[in-house]
């Protein structure tokens, strides 16, 4: 920053007839391309950072190949050295799900990779936290207000009496009445919040608050069996509830009582445990991206997928999801999972949800915002070869289904079938059981949750400077040519072991993090 760099384009595959200006500000008409892959090539337009120029000259319904994949069809004589922008190019249609190359391609086995640690909390069941936090789950929103009293409580007069442990959530959500809860698509948001209560970073520890008359009773939400009970007190009671319509509660301040009452053994619990030294293996990192441009795809995607390997080699577990980003890559993932019936669950995944967005009649459109557009991705197809970047290069070991948890012998890479919303792909991968969240942004956002750190990625230089107190990561010396897709990736994997050890991301210093947002196929009544 703060010198002028010389003109760049980079292009991701030498077969691409685009490649995509990396300069801040973009660059002006009538400049010339210096040495590299546009050598000699006059801008016939201002092409704006993170777009398509034209390399040759390309004619009506000419493909347009990026990643050496058509991105689109043009639907006009291009010449060489113009904006390829999205209203120049027809989108190609969506790959049919039958005859798909299944299970086709076995990557190279790559060396195990030995002697890298964090230090994380051990639960009884096996999996790690990177976090020591008490979370209260709620049946029913008609709850929240009084949790969210409750817990400003808990924060104000427990905490401080035990400092071992990192917080408080709620786990407020907008489920558990009003919903048609018997319709098929019911068991996702009720999975999803059973499997949430029971993630690595609660440390077993599970207490519920409910209305009393909701549908989605705590029994049901938590049926005997699937959530471990501490303390001999517990033993008969079972689950620890306080439910606010119970006769004992007189008043308000009763019910906020009862709840602050329930925390004090939990957090008792939680209070003695400390960090210890773990394999890297027990990372479970879920992997997504957000505010995407073109440079999601050069830069930050990349740097993840080879973080992700890295991850994978060293034993442990990387979650990619994010249907409608994946889906045009289908091709990909199914010629590159583990086994046929890995591939075949792929395809039942993706076959559902194309399903799903039918009944809602979504258009191919639908994926894709105006601030993808403004930073280059034209379309969905685009879009989708920079998104499944992050997935690597490992074989895909698994398949969850949305709000499904990752069984403890379930490591390597897994797809977790997840829709594309920031807020919907992180709830759903807290449930499969994720520690450590990984999120690349190249148009900027501060998301980030609660139960569990985020480690955000900026895809440009200019993005981390201005956000130099929100990301994590700059990935955009990757284009700036100060690092090499590797470096940058090594130096991630490095920093998601710092930050699974109790180093805390810019989101957890300012407190920053968006709701729980469950998925919900099923109908509201
Ligand atoms: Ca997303």
């Amino acid at each position: 920053m703060g010198f002028l760099r010389p003109p760049l384009a980079i292009r991701m595959h030498a077969a691409d007839n685009v490649a995509i200006i990396a300069n801040d500000g973009g660059l002006p008409a009538g400049t010339v391309m210096p040495a590299g892959v546009a050598e000699g090539l006059v801008l016939r337009d201002k092409v704006p950072q993170g777009h398509k120029v034209a390399l040759t000259d390309l004619a009506p319904g000419q493909a347009i190949v990026r990643y050496n994949v058509p991105v689109g069809f043009a639907r006009q004589a291009i010449p060489a050295g113009s904006w390829v922008h999205e209203r120049l190019l027809d989108i190609p249609a969506a790959r049919a799900l039958q005859d798909l190359p299944m299970a086709t391609v076995k990557p190279e086995q790559q060396e195990a990779l030995e002697g890298f640690a964090f230090e994380g909390y051990v639960n009884s069941d096996g999996s790690v936290g990177t976090r020591n936090l008490l979370a209260i789950t709620t049946t029913v929103q008609c709850v929240a207000g009084v949790v969210k009293i409750a817990v400003e409580r808990i924060e104000r007069e427990l905490l401080p009496i035990f400092p071992h442990v990192d917080g408080v959530v709620g786990l407020e959500h907008s489920y558990g009445c009003g919903v048609a809860i018997d319709a098929p698509g019911a068991e996702i948001p009720i999975r999803t919040l059973r499997n949430i209560s029971l993630n690595p970073n609660f440390g077993g520890e599970v207490m519920v608050v409910s209305l009393g008359c909701e549908k989605l009773q705590p029994d049901r939400l938590l049926p005997p069996g699937s959530f471990p009970i501490h303390g001999a007190h517990d033993k008969d009671q079972g689950l620890d509830l306080v439910c606010l319509q119970d006769e004992a509660h007189v008043g308000f301040m009763s019910m906020v009582d009862s709840i602050v009452q329930s925390a004090k053994p939990h957090l008792q619990r939680l209070n003695a445990r400390r960090r210890q030294t773990v394999p890297a293996s027990a990372l479970v990192v879920g992997v997504q991206c957000g505010g995407s441009d073109a440079f999601s795809g050069v830069t930050a995607n990349p740097a993840v997928g080879y973080m992700a390997d890295l991850i994978v080699r060293a034993g442990g577990t990387v979650m990619f999801s994010e249907n409608t980003e994946v889906r045009d890559a289908v091709e990909q993932l199914t010629s590159r999972a583990a086994t046929p019936e890995v591939a075949q669950a792929i395809v039942r995944e993706l076959g559902w949800y194309d399903q799903y967005l039918e009944r809602g009649r979504a258009d191919r459109t639908a994926n894709t915002t105006p601030g993808n557009k403004a930073g280059g991705l034209s379309n969905i197809a685009e879009k989708a070869m920079g998104s499944i970047i992050k997935s690597g290069s490992a074989a895909i070991a698994h398949v969850l289904s949305p709000g499904e948890k990752l069984r403890s012998d379930q490591k390597g890479l897994v797809f977790a079938a997840t829709p594309a919303s920031d807020f919907i792909c992180g709830t759903l991968q807290l449930a499969a059981g994720m520690n450590v969240h990984v999120f690349t942004t190249g148009r900027g956002t501060p998301y980030g949750l609660q139960a569990c750190p985020v480690v955000k990625v900026a895809t440009r230089t200019d993005l981390a400077t201005r956000w130099h107190d929100l990301m994590d990561m700059n990935a955009g010396r990757i284009a700036d040519g100060e690092m090499t897709i590797e470096e940058a990736g090594h130096a991630l994997f490095l920093l998601m072991l710092d930050v699974a050890s109790g180093r805390k991301t810019w989101a957890e210093h300012w407190k920053l993090h968006n709701a729980l947002v469950l998925f919900n196929p099923a109908p509201i009544t």
